[in-house]
């Protein structure tokens, strides 16, 4: 029977990436479209799963053999701050239908999202696949990353009473084309690029908040896709799998800015505002060695800098249309 995969999310960041890879790598390569796979990409219009019927028909319309699961309510540190219950509730209810209509519909096999916000606050680092549940999660975004870890709770229980195929993601932080650019309530790489473009349009000074000093690992949203295509294809075990780059690729958010403003010709330099001296935290690293024990070192990320410069250009030939 061909393969049907339905990619819930399919809408937004890293669903977008996935179809893009889809689309352009060659037919029937390790990322590119198999002979006889069918993608379905379903955003929120389609189906709010939140609702449990209009799941069932979502999978009874399109009979997935495979799920890629990344819908969610994903937001900022404010809303998250704001929002627990609602937070911890939508992505309960979008968790719990997708995985319990997968299952009594026979899905083969589903992966979920599930993102490093979820480990311990307090935890040594770097993080690792088997840190998810050692203590409680920072408490800003408690809701969100309780129900996101749960996901992980719910996998292991599928599989241990029914067998089911179910397993999960961990991505570092996301960016690329059709990220979010809100200025408010975006994350920090695509708020950056449009305080950046505002300060050009403007001739304002670009300021950054903080001293520039956290590290951060960034994944590119295309590099992202493939390794959802690589575990969806050749990875069978229930356990989580940190999708990023190397620890030692950390990049300081005075270095992205720097890059931005370089990427962007922006004819100044970055001003950074530390009254506050609110940081965040200082790095928390994940390390990718289980990734790349598995795929095998021929797997290369794409450098930063191009990256970033794809999606500048996808920011600026996109502005109007783009989550602005
Ligand atoms: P986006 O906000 O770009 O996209 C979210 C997607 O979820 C959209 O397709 C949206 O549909 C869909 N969605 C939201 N609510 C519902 C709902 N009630 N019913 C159906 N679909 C819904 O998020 P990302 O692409 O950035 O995130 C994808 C996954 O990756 C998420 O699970 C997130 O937690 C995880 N993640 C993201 C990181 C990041 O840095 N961005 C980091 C780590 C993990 P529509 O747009 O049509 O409303």
């Amino acid at each position: 029977m061909a393969a049907v995969v339905l990619v819930t999310g399919g809408t937004g960041l890293v669903g977008k990436a996935i179809e893009y890879v889809i689309e352009h790598e060659p037919e029937g390569s390790r990322f590119g479209k198999r002979p006889g796979e069918k993608w379905i990409f379903a955003g929120s219009r389609e189906a709010d799963l939140r609702n449990s019927e209009a799941t069932l028909k979502l999978f009874e319309k399109y009979q997935p053999t495979h799920v890629i699961h990344l819908a969610a309510l994903v937001g900022g540190l404010f809303a998250n701050r704001e929002r627990k219950m609602t937070f911890l509730r939508d992505n309960m209810l979008i968790n719990d239908n997708v995985l319990h209509t997968a299952h009594i519909k026979g899905t083969k096999k589903v992966i979920s999202c599930l993102s490093t916000c979820v480990f311990p606050d307090k935890v040594e680092y770097p993080l690792t696949e088997e840190k998810v549940h050692l203590g409680p999660p920072h408490s800003s975004n408690f809701g969100y990353a309780h129900a996101k870890r749960m996901v992980d709770v719910q996998n292991h229980a599928y599989k241990e009473e029914f067998g089911c195929n179910f397993t999960s993601a961990i991505p570092t932080n996301v960016f690329g084309p059709h990220d979010n650019f809100d200025l408010k309530h975006a994350h920090v790489m695509p708020a950056l690029i449009h305080k950046c473009y505002l300060s050009q349009k403007n001739n304002t000074p670009f300021k950054v908040m903080g001293d520039g000093s956290p590290l951060r690992q960034f994944i590119y949203s295309r590099d992202l896709a493939k390794l959802f295509i690589w575990q969806l294809r050749e990875y069978d075990s229930v356990e989580p799998v940190i999708l990023s780059v190397a620890e030692n690729d950390e990049i300081s958010i005075r270095e992205l800015a720097n890059s931005i403003v370089k990427v962007m010709n922006y004819p100044d330099k970055p001003e950074f505002e530390n009254e506050l001296n609110d940081n965040g935290q200082d790095r928390k690293p994940a390390s990718n060695a289980k990734l790349m024990s598995l795929i095998g070192s021929d797997f290369k990320f794409t450098p930063f800098e191009q990256a970033l410069g794809e999606t500048v250009t996808w920011f600026l030939q996109n502005y109007g249309n783009a989550r602005t």
